[in-house]
């Protein structure tokens, strides 16, 4: 049996950046984390294990604490919020979903702003929260018209088009064909804000499911970006198969002349990629 990695595999920068920060911090006292620091349910128990509280809501977290603020980043609320209630914010947001924060605050001034991703995934939560009252979130064709005549009701003329940052690379583009054509003689500048990290996992996936009888996408099934990943394999290589780690691979017929490709998503730590490819092999 071959089995082949993906080179760009497991952690990407800002979540390993976010790993690495947290566990410096969770040891210096007290640490809220609002939300799920990645979705990952093995990174997430071995944090809490460190002393880390997992919150949902900003507002039952006792004033004068200190809290980390992830990497998909929150809305501009919940800094209003922590200033106003004396938090310590250990601000873990991704640079990258930072710029794209950044960015919005400042079209927003002149453009309604145009959102493509899911629309209760915490990143898109966050820039939603930098956007002002300007804006809409297209996850499919079907938004567009929508979101057209939300355009038109703002009375604004330009549009701005940003991208969460794991969205798939195939699907953005073709979405902003179907704008352009429904928002017609619009001026719009599209920004598209995918992050590198996911157009080289996306790539990788893509080839390595063509030349693999049997795929493993490793990731948890809140993931986004591994469930794109999963996607985009299982469009090519029907033997692809969904796992959170190695526990979930005994219902898998391996067979010795089977090629398989191992991947996976942005929040999963080398240590369970391992994990997953040693059972294997
Ligand atoms: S995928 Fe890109 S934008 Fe998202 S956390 Fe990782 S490095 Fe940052």
């Amino acid at each position: 049996m071959e089995i082949i990695k993906g080179k760009y595999s497991g952690f990407c920068l800002g979540v390993n950046y976010t790993y690495k920060k947290a566990k410096e911090e969770i040891v210096k006292g007290k640490t809220y984390c609002l939300g799920e620091i990645i979705h990952n349910n093995q990174v997430i128990k071995e944090l809490e294990g460190m002393g880390m509280i997992t919150i949902d809501n900003i507002e039952s977290i006792n004033d004068n604490s200190r809290v980390i603020f992830r990497a998909h980043g929150e809305p501009l609320k919940n800094y209003e919020y922590a200033e106003k209630h004396n938090l310590e914010i250990i601000d873990l947001t991704c640079g990258r979903v930072k710029l794209i924060h950044n960015k919005v605050s400042k079209e927003k001034n002149d453009s309604f702003i145009l959102i493509i991703g899911k629309k209760t995934h915490p990143e898109i939560i966050g820039t939603i929260g930098f956007s002002g009252d300007n804006y809409y979130v297209i996850e499919n064709e079907s938004n567009i018209k929508d979101a057209f005549i939300e355009f038109k009701k703002s009375k604004l003329n330009k549009v701005y088009v940003v991208s969460q940052t794991t969205f798939s690379n195939s699907l953005f583009d073709e979405l902003v064909n179907k704008i352009k054509k429904v928002f017609n003689d619009t001026l719009i500048k599209i920004d598209k804000t995918i992050c590198d990290a996911t157009e080289k996992r996306q790539t990788e996936v893509f080839n390595l499911s063509k030349s693999c009888n049997k795929m493993i996408v490793i990731g948890s099934n809140n993931s986004s970006n591994t469930i794109e990943l999963y996607n985009i394999a299982k469009d090519n290589c029907k033997d692809t198969y969904f796992v959170e780690d190695e526990t979930n691979l005994n219902k898998i017929k391996f067979n010795k002349d089977d090629v398989v490709g191992v991947v996976a998503g942005a929040s999963v730590p080398k240590y369970l990629i391992e994990k997953v490819i040693k059972y294997i092999e």
